[in-house]
């Protein structure tokens, strides 16, 4: 996978500096550099500015932008588009907020959702990934690290070894976890549906939070039939882009909003403009907020997690990203600083520095 990272500097200047909006991007996808270079950022460049700002606050209007950003865009087959948008727009959020001086959480929470957001955010922990050597020593170690963080969740992959071997896995994490938490699992979409059934046939003793991407994203008639073979809750979304993708997956996927997880991941599914569109689809079809749990673990998940109510942030333990997250039985404490948060984070300030550089 490759990553793109994006910066907007603006005209307002603070302590002697030019006050920017960062992007980074979410796990994935390939190559959104090109098309940003060749199609998004020109748009942006060139459209004049009353036709973005918002008239009302100042500064920028994210929806404007939006719209700018898609002038000429037929709907539909997103391919790597909708990453690309969503990092020009998470860049666009991540200024708004910090020409407000506020984390972007809190002014999510004050323009779309309760006007406090949520003061202790609920995260899990992805990890368990298979190993070539001591894959059984690494998952118990991985899980050890990850209670002894302080999450209560912990999310390993399988379906990507003997259906005897995922059971060994399994089993160790349960043994580790030993009924102080929670264990989830991720297929990635890769099972057929036959597969699958007969996948959460052999794990169905088991105590599980969820079963993540048991079959193809958009198989939604399989998706159906895998949640109706079980009472365990199914998770899936990542690798849906946008609220009419969203809204096949209500309408034909079989979920039941009382226990199934919705993952779209906020950065590649066009950001935040889009996203809360996704919201106003799951409000229409009476899913809670509370069922969202966003895939991938950045921090623009994390400030819309926090600022909007949802239901779970996916962590990945050991990025530079989360070893500032402080976790305590199952949850962290908010952001501080204005905007998205990067400049807590040595390593993306470097790479945003660097970007920036010419353009001061
Ligand atoms: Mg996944």
């Amino acid at each position: 996978m490759t990553a793109s990272a994006v910066v907007i500097v603006s005209d307002v200047i603070r302590n002697g500096k030019s006050v920017m909006g960062f992007a980074f991007d979410s796990i994935g996808r390939y190559s959104h550099g090109g098309i940003l270079r060749e199609r998004f950022i020109p748009r942006i460049l060139n459209a004049h500015s009353e036709n973005y700002q918002d008239p009302d606050r100042g500064g920028l209007d994210p929806f404007k932008i939006w719209n700018i950003l898609m002038r000429g865009e037929k709907p539909g087959g997103h391919g790597e588009r909708p990453g690309a948008v969503g990092l020009v727009d998470a860049a666009v959020w991540d200024l708004i907020a910090k020409l407000e001086d506020k984390p972007l959480w809190r002014l999510l929470a004050e323009r779309f959702g309760d006007g406090i957001g949520q003061p202790h955010v609920p995260v899990y922990a992805t990890i368990g990934h298979y190993h070539s050597e001591n894959d059984i020593a690494q998952l118990g170690n991985d899980v050890r690290t990850c209670l002894d963080l302080g999450f209560s969740t912990v999310k390993i992959k399988a379906g990507g070894a003997a259906l005897s071997e995922d059971e060994r896995r399994i089993d160790t994490a349960l043994g580790i976890i030993n009924g102080q938490g929670s264990l989830a699992l991720d297929l990635n979409g890769m099972m057929s549906q036959t597969e699958a059934e007969i996948f959460i046939k052999k794990i169905a003793d088991r105590e599980l939070a969820w079963i993540e991407e048991p079959v193809g994203p958009l198989d939604f008639e399989a998706t159906k039939a895998v949640a109706q073979a079980t009472d365990i809750p199914i998770a899936t979304g990542e690798n849906l882009f946008s609220a009419e993708d969203t809204r096949n997956l209500l309408l034909y996927g079989g979920l039941r909003h009382d226990r199934d997880i919705l993952q779209m991941d906020i950065s590649l599914s066009y950001g935040i403009v889009e996203y809360l569109r996704i919201l106003d689809e799951l409000k229409l079809h009476g899913w809670s907020r509370k069922q969202c749990a966003p895939h991938a673990g950045h921090l623009l998940a994390y400030n819309t997690v926090a600022g909007l109510d949802l239901g779970l942030h996916e962590t990945t333990p050991y990025g530079d990203l989360s070893s500032a997250l402080k976790v305590k039985d199952g949850f962290a404490e908010p952001t501080t600083s204005p905007g998205v948060g990067f400049e807590n984070h040595p390593g993306f300030k470097l790479i945003f520095d660097d970007i920036a550089s010419p353009l001061l």
